[in-house]
Order: structure tokens, then sequence, then C-alpha cells
């Protein structure tokens, strides 16, 4: 369930508070921005929800992840192990830094099978990128011991399920680093935005400085700033994180509701006997804003064999 859906008297509230100081940048123009700073205010509100040291928004999901690559240290020649069920912005991510992407399969858990993972394993591994897809988890236990065993990147595309578990930690601040999408359609949405979580400075400092032309946001103005290496324009704008910074207090709401529905359908679902379910690797951390099934009609199966 898309958090678009629940818009209402509190998004506007937030971007009607940016609007009414005129100032949309989320840097500079301390005076006349009369304390207003939305961008600020939604990374704090991210590390306090999801519960990770350091967050820095961007303008979308697939700079989110182009930037964490690039502050890990991923670059060209790299090859980074990603699964073939996934969204274009995954491999989009990869290329534009200049890495390989290397797809596997996925098993029943519709994430990346850890054994397919082992046989793409090659002298230039640089990272292994999970992704979180249709609500639900990877099984981050097997690929983090495969990325402690041969000193390789764990970076999460969680884009997909904001507010999701894995054995009590929350998705995306579990590796190197975590991404999430706000993109229209996503649990919480900015109406375009994403953000870079993770637990190590280093990571944060290069993302930072990545989003807006490697300024180091160190000096007096905008203008003193040092530029200590190359970055872009992946800056998100004040409105819109104004909006984010009001669909993430709602995040509760909107989890429960996705759960009450699920659980309903999949009730529903498990009565047919030809549908079973994906495999979960920790059930009670699925985020509940998809349901995914296996239809096997025994009579069509037997069919295909035949031929
Ligand atoms: C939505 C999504 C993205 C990219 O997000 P945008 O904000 O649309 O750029 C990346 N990965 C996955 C799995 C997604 O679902």
């Amino acid at each position: 369930m898309p958090g678009f859906e629940h818009f209402g008297k509190e998004e506007i509230k937030e971007v009607n508070d940016v609007l009414e100081t005129g100032i949309m940048m989320r840097y500079g123009f301390d005076g006349p921005r009369k304390g207003i700073w939305k961008a600020k205010e939604l990374e704090q509100a991210i590390c306090e929800t999801f519960g990770c040291n350091h967050a820095q928004l961007l303008s979308s999901g697939t700079a989110a992840l182009t930037t964490a690559m690039s502050a890990l240290g991923i670059g060209y020649g790299d090859e980074v192990i990603l699964p073939s069920f996934t969204f274009v912005a995954s491999f989009e991510a990869v290329l534009s830094v200049g890495a390989i992407p290397v797809f596997v399969d996925v098993d029943d858990t519709l994430t990346l099978d850890p054994e397919a993972v082992r046989n793409a394993l090659t002298a230039k591994t640089k990272c292994i990128m999970p992704v979180h897809m249709c609500g639900s988890m990877a099984d981050l236990d097997a690929l983090q011991a495969i990325c402690k065993e041969h000193h390789l990147i764990l970076l999460e595309d969680a884009c997909q399920s904001i507010g999701g578990t894995y054995k009590g930690k929350k998705l995306g601040t579990i590796g190197d680093a975590g991404t999430f999408s706000f993109d229209f359609v996503k649990t919480i949405t900015c109406a375009e935005g994403g953000v870079v979580m993770t637990n190590r400075e280093d990571v944060y400092i290069s993302s930072d400085g990545y989003t807006d032309h490697g300024h180091d946001h160190k000096g007096v103005d905008r203008g003193a700033d040092l530029h200590p290496f190359i970055g872009y324009n992946f800056r998100i704008s004040e409105l819109h994180a104004a909006v984010g910074l009001a669909q993430i207090k709602k995040l509760d709401t909107f989890l429960a509701i996705q759960k009450k529905n699920h659980t309903a359908l999949k009730n529903a679902l498990a009565q047919i006997p030809e549908v079973s379910f994906r495999r979960i690797p920790d059930e009670s951390g699925d985020s509940c804003t998809f349901l995914s099934w296996f239809y096997q009609p025994k009579k069509q199966r037997k069919l295909l064999l035949k031929n």
C-alpha cells in the first residue's frame, strides 16, 4: 500500500512550512529560513525510526544506490553480484559507477540464492547487493557470512521493503550501507526521493559530498565550502523532504494496514491447494507491502511434462 494513498493535511502542513519561508533549498539561507530544515529533520527521523547512525537524503532511490556505491569505493571494473529478479534501477546504478553487474539466480525467497552467489564469485567481485524484493528480505545471515569470508561489501537495496526487519534489525541498516526509495509508489513517498543509510561515518561523509558537487558542508556559508572530491547534484529539495517528513510519522499506521490486508488475503489464498507462498527468512519481519505466491495447477504441470 503506497503512502500516496494516505496523503492528507499533515503533508500539506509540512509543505506549507517551507512555502511560507520561500526557502526551498536544503542548504544555506540560515536567516530567511527561520529555523525550517525539513531535509535535516527527515534525516534525523530516518535515523531514529530505522536505527542507523547516518542518513543522507537524495533526489531518488537510483541516485541513492549510485551514491552508496561511489561512497563504498565501488568503481570501474568491479563486479557487483545482484539478483536476476530485480528492478532496473539496481543495475542502472552499478553501470553508472563503471562497475559490472553480475546477475545470479533467486531461490524460493525470490531474493539472492546464497549458493548461486558463491558460484559467481571471482577475483573481481567487490560487492554483494541483495534486493529485498516485494516487501520481504534476503537471507542476510548467509550473505553476510559470504561477505565476511571473502572481504566483500554488503549493500542492501531495500527500496521496496521500507519497515521490514530481519532478526530485529530494520532492512537497509544491516549491510555496509542500504537504500530506500521514496518515489511516488513506495511505502512512504517524498513524490521523488531516496536515502542512503549507513553506520559507517566514512560512507556517510562521502555520500553527503557526492550528492552535492563534492561540497564538504563545513564552510561558514556555502561559498566557503571545500570540494575534497568530485560529486554530482543528487540533492533533495525542502518541498520533497517536507512530504516525506509527514509520511514517516505515519509509517506505523501504513504498516499496520498492510499487515491486516496481507493476513486476510494470505488466509484466503491458502485455501487453494495449488497455491504456495514464497519462503521468508524471517516471517515476522515481512513488511507485508506485497503478497507473493506461486500457482502450480497439477493438471497443467502434467500436460507440460508430457509434452
Ligand atoms: C523503486 C526502486 C528503486 C529506485 O528508486 P527510484 O526512487 O524510483 O529511483 C531501486 N530499487 C528498487 C528495488 C526499487 O523498487
